[in-house]
């Protein structure tokens, strides 16, 4: 028998970046995996300082404070990932998908049965 060839997925609602946000829709946020590692990472470094901060018993404008001068620090050096890249005129990356990385998703093989059309609905970001 011949090998089958599917039609390319681009168009569908779920396509984007050439892989399928259809799990991530289906379950937000279930797959931890698929989190950006940036935005990970400042997620615990920010737990890390709440606890400190309960240590030191500061109040929340000087946690606030300290976190946003962290913030301003760091992105003098930009998102540390090799993949990241901009979206034009702001700072997220254009691969990021609520907290998600898009490039870490399932890539799309091409339209299958999930298949829809984007023009019918535009929901997804
Ligand atoms: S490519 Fe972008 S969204 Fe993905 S991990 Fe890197 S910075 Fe995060
Ligand atoms: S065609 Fe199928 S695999 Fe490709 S993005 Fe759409 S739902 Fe996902």
């Amino acid at each position: 028998m011949g090998k089958l060839y599917f039609f390319p997925g681009q168009g569908c609602l779920y396509y984007k970046h050439g892989h399928c946000l259809y799990e991530e829709v289906l379950n937000p946020g279930y797959n931890r995996h698929w989190q950006c590692k940036v935005l990970l990472k400042w997620e615990e470094e920010y737990d890390t300082l709440i606890n400190q901060a309960e240590y030191f018993q500061l109040n929340p404008s000087q946690v606030e404070g300290i976190w946003e001068k962290r913030m301003a620090r760091r992105m003098n050096f930009g998102w540390e990932c090799k993949h990241y890249v901009p979206r034009e005129g702001e700072e997220k990356c254009i691969y990021l998908y609520g907290n998600i990385c898009i490039l870490a998703l399932p890539r799309c093989r091409g339209r299958c049965h999930l298949y829809q059309y984007e023009g019918f609905k535009t929901h997804i970001g």
